[in-house]
C-alpha cells in the first residue's frame, strides 16, 4: 500500500498548452508510468492523438479534484482544528467576525470566520463571505464584527 501522496502545485500548468505525456512527467519530476497512471484515473487525452496529449486544462482540473478529494470535508459549522487534525465545532458556538478589506469577485468583502476549538481551545479559522452571512447568523452566535 502507497501512503504517501504528493501534492502538486497546479499553478505552475500552463492552461492553453498541450503536454505529452513525457513533458508532464518531466513538469512533476515524476516517472511517465505515473502519468500514465493518471490517465487511466481519468485524466483526459485528446483522443486518436499519439503518443498522447494532455491539454493544460484538463490537467490542472484533474489535480485539483484529486487533491481536494482529500481534505477533510467541513459541514457550514465546522472548522479544521490544527491541534485535533480534525473537524471540529466552536466553543459555546460563538464565532467573530473579521473581514480582511479584501473583496472577492463583484464587491463581495471577505472575511475571517473566527472561533475556538470546542474541544482544545484552539484557536480556529475559516474563510468566508457575505454572502453567506445570512446562513453564518443562523449557525453562529456572531459575538463581534470586526473592520466591516
Ligand atoms: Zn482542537
Amino acid at each position: 500500500m502507497k501512503t504517501y501522496k504528493r501534492k502538486f502545485n497546479t499553478r505552475i500548468i500552463k492552461i492553453n498548452y498541450t503536454y505529452l505525456l513525457k513533458e508532464l512527467a518531466s513538469l512533476y519530476k515524476i516517472h511517465i508510468r505515473t502519468a500514465r497512471a493518471w490517465v487511466k484515473e481519468g485524466l483526459p487525452i485528446i483522443e486518436g492523438l499519439y503518443p498522447h496529449h494532455v491539454i493544460g486544462k484538463d490537467l490542472k482540473q484533474f489535480l485539483d479534484k484529486r487533491q481536494q478529494k482529500r481534505k477533510i470535508k467541513l459541514n457550514n459549522n465546522q472548522f479544521y482544528c490544527t491541534k485535533c487534525k480534525s473537524a471540529s465545532i466552536a466553543l459555546n458556538n460563538q464565532v467573530k467576525l473579521i473581514y480582511s478589506g479584501k473583496t472577492i469577485g463583484k464587491g463581495i468583502k471577505d472575511f475571517n470566520i473566527q472561533a475556538y476549538c470546542n474541544a482544545c481551545n484552539t484557536r480556529l479559522n475559516r474563510f468566508s463571505n457575505e454572502t453567506k452571512l445570512d446562513e453564518l447568523k443562523q449557525i453562529f452566535d456572531i459575538t463581534e464584527i470586526i473592520g466591516c
